[in-house]
């Protein structure tokens, strides 16, 4: 049976140029990555794999790019200012610092917006069991919990000797705040009728508590995020609807159900009527961890906003002229965590035979053609051949501007074959001494490893029909 450690996909990623550790040449900076040419280009298309269904299939979402900065007042009228914050405790002795809700969910105990008053009382009985321990040097001298804000600040428009309180900004926790802010210019400019949403992609930043989870959780991502606004009436059936949505978009792209699960909150913030988040079974962080969620937030975050702005964010029906304040219902996802979640799905080890009758190991990632980085490579069969490549970079050249294209001429192609197979290209084409004479080409597929012959000239239907991104 095969062990998966989140160590061996970190470095898998970085051999291969999907993700660094940023600022590596300074030391680093703890849980912050950054994103190499085969990551951008797999962040990117999943991504567009969400836009697409969430804005580009349906005629009742709108899209919006908002600022990362907003008046700070609108934080304060979310509630983040005042408790957006997990318990946290230390190490003592190795100055490791842990989540304690996390901790306590290691011993089978929910302490999901707890207070922190609960939490110090269930880390006491595990102290007095001996069972409170460090996760990295397994000491028992671990401080009580505190409280660990995940507001990032910053100063804009200070001169640098006043960088003081009263300019303080906030770099956004979320990315909805902006789309609260902007659904009265949306509703204004572009007239949506109810039900109606509004997407967004873009960065947020919390100062988590760190744990070794790789892009799981980072101080910097982004987020992908569509806020519903409805009347409350049509919250129970419209929750239902999204849920279902967002679970087939997993299974569209190739994840299997069973790795798939619900996770219900019970707990929920006192304006909330529903809290669902989908979770995922991680073979490298040893189970199901969230990967997004789905939450029915009442009137509470434009109530708040109008209140604090005393803006009316009423929405008025046309034709019944009956006012309301809509009830939201959003969906959240952290690309870096869709990312992940991709990754570990796809990431597989096979045992094979090649051409020497050797057996060896071939890292595949299995990725879903649409997702894949690169859709073609185009291999000339010798490097040395002029007139071989010069064929392959025609090839080449004609696949291009339809489909991701790679050209390879390094190695022999059992080794690009392996090349490719690592950074998931579903086809890769080989141009041959048959080329050359009757225009065919061998494409080889990625997971079968079986080989066809094809007139060149078909390449690009073939491949259309194949392959949707
Ligand atoms: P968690 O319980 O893991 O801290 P959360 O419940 O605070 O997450 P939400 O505020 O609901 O998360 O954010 C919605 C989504 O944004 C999450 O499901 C996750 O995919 C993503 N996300 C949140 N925080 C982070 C982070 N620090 N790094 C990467 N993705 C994140």
């Amino acid at each position: 049976m095969t062990q998966y450690s989140m160590d061996q996909l970190t470095a898998f990623c970085k051999r291969k140029g999907f993700v660094f550790p940023s600022s590596e040449i300074y030391g680093g900076l703890q849980a912050i990555y950054d994103y190499g040419h085969y990551g951008v280009l797999l962040k990117n298309n999943i991504r567009d794999a969400w836009w697409k269904h969430m804005v580009q299939l349906r005629d009742d979402v709108l899209a919006l790019d908002s600022a990362i900065f907003m008046h700070p007042q609108t934080w304060v009228a979310s509630g983040h200012v005042a408790s957006f914050d997990d318990p946290q405790v230390d190490c003592r002795d190795c100055k490791n610092r842990m989540r304690a809700d996390h901790v306590l969910e290691g011993h089978g105990i929910s302490a999901d917006k707890a207070s922190l008053e609960f939490v110090n009382q269930e880390l006491d009985k595990l102290r007095a069991e001996t069972k409170l321990r460090c996760s990295a040097c397994g000491s028992q001298n671990i401080t009580p919990a505190r409280r660990f804000s995940l507001m990032v600040k910053s100063n804009i428009g200070s001169p640098t000797e006043a960088l003081c309180e009263e300019n303080v900004v906030y770099l956004r926790p979320e990315t909805c705040g902006g789309i609260y802010l902007e659904y009265k210019n949306t509703l204004n400019t572009l007239n949506p009728k109810l039900p109606f949403g509004i997407a967004q992609v873009g960065k947020a930043f919390r100062n988590e508590i760190v744990a070794k989870q790789f892009i799981f959780r980072t101080r910097e991502f982004e987020q992908m995020e569509m806020q519903y606004f409805l009347r409350p009436q049509e919250m129970a059936a419209t929750y239902e609807m999204w849920k279902e949505i967002r679970w087939q978009w997993y299974l569209q792209f190739g994840i299997q159900p069973e790795r798939l699960r619900w996770y219900k909150h019970e707990k929920l913030a006192h304006y909330a009527s529903a809290a669902y988040d989908v979770e995922y079974d991680f073979k490298f962080l040893g189970g199901f961890k969230e990967i997004e969620g789905i939450h029915a937030r009442g009137d509470w975050d434009l109530s708040q906003h109008g209140k604090h702005s005393g803006v009316d964010l009423s929405y008025q029906d046309p034709q019944s002229k009956e006012k309301l304040v809509p009830h939201i219902m959003e969906t959240s996802v952290g690309l870096g965590r869709l990312f992940l979640m991709f990754l570990d799905h796809a990431y597989t080890e096979e045992t094979i035979t090649n051409a020497k009758g050797e057996s060896e190991t071939r890292i595949v990632l299995k990725l879903h053609r649409d997702l894949a980085p690169v859709k073609v490579a185009v291999f000339p069969l010798l490097k040395n051949k002029p007139a071989l490549v010069e064929k392959a970079r025609a090839i080449y050249s004609a696949l291009r501007p339809y489909f991701a294209c790679e050209f390879d001429d390094n190695g022999n192609v059992g080794k690009r074959y392996r090349r490719q197979d690592e950074i998931g290209t579903p086809y890769c084409v080989t141009i041959d001494f048959d080329t050359l004479t009757d225009d065919t080409v061998t494409i080889r597929d990625r997971d079968t490893m079986a080989q066809v012959r094809m007139k060149a000239a078909e390449l690009r239907g073939y491949f259309r029909g194949q392959i949707e991104n």
